[in-house]
């Protein structure tokens, strides 16, 4: 999930000064463009040539964008911050997912708290053979066991899990703001990661193919943060 902004193709745009003169040209644009670059020229009583090297800082810095025939035209709203918004917006869950951690549903409450341990996840995704989605078992669930006095060795973990069709899911084609309203709404710290799978019978089952965490969402947080 690191330097998943890069692999975004994140514009970031410098944050540049500007000449005085280049103030003008962007004035210029903002109010009559389109407009070519020899308009622009007469409007502040220069030749075209002298304006050449601001223009080209212009459109390389994405404030102007020129099009052939067309002209110079004000690119709306081009901060940096706008563009870490957009990402933001269009992230999307595969971007950012995790790989799931899966149990199966006969293993014992036992093993479940050991894996917990092993795998350092605050939730367990429980499968069914081929890695159908069957339920989801979190660190409260499995705490609360220990209250009673079943056997943790012989009772399986489908007994304590949150079970299907009760599961939240997203696929990842939804956007990390999906998954992030989702957890919020509720109260869960985790989303399994689905692919929708239709088996010979006609029937819909969700396969597995990741998890988002809250740790996922705070990270992009802090990724697109550090970088305002
Ligand atoms: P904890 O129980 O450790 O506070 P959560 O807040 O994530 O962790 O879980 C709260 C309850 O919601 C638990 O009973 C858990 O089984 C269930 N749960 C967790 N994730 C999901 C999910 N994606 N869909 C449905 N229920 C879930």
């Amino acid at each position: 999930m690191s330097h998943f902004v890069d692999s975004y193709k994140l514009k970031v745009v410098k944050q540049i000064q500007l000449s005085d003169r280049q103030k003008k040209i962007v004035d210029i644009v903002k109010s009559s463009g389109p407009i070519t670059g020899e308009q622009i020229a007469d409007q502040l009583g220069l030749t075209r040539a002298t304006l050449r090297p601001d223009l080209a800082i212009l459109t390389m810095s994405g404030i102007l964008e020129a099009r052939p025939r067309v002209g110079y035209y004000y690119k709306e709203d081009t901060s940096q911050s706008t563009l870490l918004a957009e990402t933001f917006k269009k992230l999307r869950v595969k971007d950012i997912k995790s790989v799931p951690v899966v149990v199966t549903e006969n293993i014992s409450i036992y093993d479940a708290i050991v894996t917990m341990f092993i795998e350092d996840v605050g939730t367990l995704i429980v499968v069914k053979e081929g890695g159908i989605l069957a339920g989801v078992v979190s660190r409260k669930d499995l705490l609360k066991t220990c209250l009673g006095r079943i056997d943790l060795n012989k009772t399986p973990v489908s007994v304590v899990m949150t079970r299907m069709p009760n599961i939240i899911t997203v696929t990842g084609e939804d956007t990390v703001l999906t998954a992030a309203k989702k957890m919020v709404e509720h109260e869960i710290d985790a989303l399994p990661v689905v692919k929708v799978f239709v088996n010979e019978d006609g029937e819909e089952s969700l396969e597995v193919v990741g998890r988002i965490t809250k740790t996922n969402i705070t990270g992009v947080f802090l990724e697109l943060g550090e970088k305002l």
